[in-house]
Parts: C-alpha cells; sequence; structure tokens
C-alpha cells in the first residue's frame, strides 16, 4: 500500500505540489490526470524518491521514506516503475535489458535472470524478440519490454507515468492490454494516464490534480458522469 499525508514539494521557490495526499490500497489501481504542468509526474517520482519531497509523509509498504538510504533501497526494489520514453538500454538486447538489474541488483545467476526474463517476455507476448535491440522494435514493443523489464524484479507496486502518451495510435492498444492483464492479476498501480477507457476499465479512484493540488478524486463511473468541479469538467470534456 502507499500513502501520502500532505505532500508538499517545491522546485526551488517554485511549490510543486500542494499538501497532497493519496491512498493506494494493495491490489487496487489509481489513476491520475490532469493538464501538462499539474506534477504528475513529480508526484510519483516522489513515491519511488526519484525526487525529494519537503514536507509531509510518505509511506510505502509501511517503510516512510526518508533520507535513510537503506530505505530509499528498499522502497525501490518493491516499486516498478514505466516510463513515457521506455528508458530502455539502447546498447544492450532485449534480454539483456530484461536480466541486467536481475543480475547485479538481486544476484541471480544468468541462468536464472534469464529464465526469468524469457518467462515476462512470454507474458507481454514478445519472446521472439529477446536477442532484438530495442531501435529494432515498434514503440508499442519497447513498452512492453520496458513493463517486462519491471516485473522481472518482483514488483509490489507498479507506476507508470504517461506510459502509451509517445505511441502511435495502432501502438497503444497492446500496451493497454498488458497493463489491463497486469491490473487484472491484482497489481498495485498507479498509472499517470489520460486513457480513459483503461480508467474505466480497471481503476479504483480516477485522481484529477491541477496547479499541484488534487482538485477532485472519484471511483471512475462518478468522476467520468457528474464531476463535482467545473475544472475537472472542463479537462474531462477535452479529452473525450
Ligand atoms: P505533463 O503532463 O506535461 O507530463 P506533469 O503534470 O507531469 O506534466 P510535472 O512534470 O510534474 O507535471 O511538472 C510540474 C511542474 O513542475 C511544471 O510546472 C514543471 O515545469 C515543473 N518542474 C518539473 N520538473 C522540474 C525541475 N526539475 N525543476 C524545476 N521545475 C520543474
Ligand atoms: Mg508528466
Amino acid at each position: 500500500a502507499i500513502r501520502l499525508v500532505n505532500v508538499n514539494k517545491w522546485y526551488g521557490t517554485f511549490q510543486v505540489l500542494h499538501d497532497v495526499s493519496l491512498t493506494v490500497e494493495r491490489g487496487s489501481r489509481v489513476v491520475i490526470c490532469g493538464p501538462s504542468g499539474s506534477g504528475k509526474s513529480t508526484l510519483i517520482r516522489c513515491i519511488n524518491r526519484l525526487e525529494t519531497h519537503q514536507r509531509g509523509d510518505i509511506i510505502v509498504n509501511r517503510v516512510e521514506l526518508t533520507d535513510q538510504l537503506s530505505k530509499i533501497d528498499r522502497v525501490r526494489s518493491e516499486v516498478g516503475m514505466v516510463f513515457q520514453h521506455f528508458n530502455l538500454f539502447p546498447h544492450l538486447t532485449v534480454l539483456d535489458n530484461c536480466t541486467l538489474a536481475q543480475r547485479w541488483v538481486r544476484k541471480r545467476s544468468r541462468k536464472e535472470a534469464d529464465e526469468i526474463a524469457m518467462a515476462f517476455l512470454e507474458r507481454v507476448r514478445i519472446p521472439e524478440k529477446a536477442q532484438r535491440y530495442p531501435g529494432e522494435l515498434s514503440g508499442g514493443q519497447q513498452q512492453r519490454v520496458a513493463i517486462a523489464r519491471a516485473l522481472c524484479m518482483n514488483p509490489s507496486i507498479m507506476l507508470f507515468d504517461e506510459p502509451t502518451s509517445a505511441l502511435d495510435p495502432e501502438m497503444v492498444k497492446e500496451v493497454l492490454d498488458t497493463m489491463v492483464s497486469l491490473a487484472e492479476d491484482g497489481m498495485t498501480m498507479v498509472c499517470v494516464t489520460h486513457e480513459m477507457g483503461f480508467a474505466r476499465q480497471v481503476a479504483n479512484e480516477v485522481v484529477f490534480m491541477d496547479g499541484g493540488k488534487v482538485i477532485e478524486r472519484n471511483t471512475p463511473e462518478a468522476i467520468f458522469s457528474a464531476p463535482s468541479k467545473e475544472r475537472t469538467k472542463r479537462f474531462l470534456s477535452n479529452l473525450l
């Protein structure tokens, strides 16, 4: 589970997050949406300490995020992240992308890491690309590799930051299908996305942010059919 309580963050003198509170229970899925610059990426990057917050509490699987390095390592080892721009290592094959951290962080043998990687590449339905390089794959395929790579570390929580927004429309579905299947398996997920069909299908809660604040949160049914805030209404009507 993830618990954020009154989280505040500044970039220099610019306050990017204002008293953001958020709870993601184990096995539940939260979708975060909101206009560009509203602090969505900053928020989820705080959850695995790619960014630091200055005030408030962030607790991930009962570990409170502080400056203590051992705690940060512990949280990172339980949280997988998938980015908009895949962030695969271009000079490594798909298989090596999926085994690098397993071998160096999890200390798995090459054989064991390979087996685990192949199992997850099967799971995202591209085992045949194992010996290819990222540049030889489509965007949708690269994103599925990025998901497989994260899963190889056995995370209990997955964070997604606009995983489909850099993809051509015909590739969006294959990535969303992979995410839906993860959700159906009960993965705890926080997804920044504007794919409202996906939100409707899997989200327990949709959180709308603007200006570094949580403006509104509700079930997808409620927020899509009757947003209570004018700002949410305007934003959603532009999406659909
Ligand atoms: P987008 O939808 O465009 O991805 P976002 O909601 O993810 O936007 P953030 O990337 O979290 O927004 O950025 C929130 C605000 O913080 C923006 O105004 C941005 O310019 C600012 N910001 C982000 N990163 C930094 C940084 N490293 N230093 C200073 N300001 C930053
Ligand atoms: Mg962002």
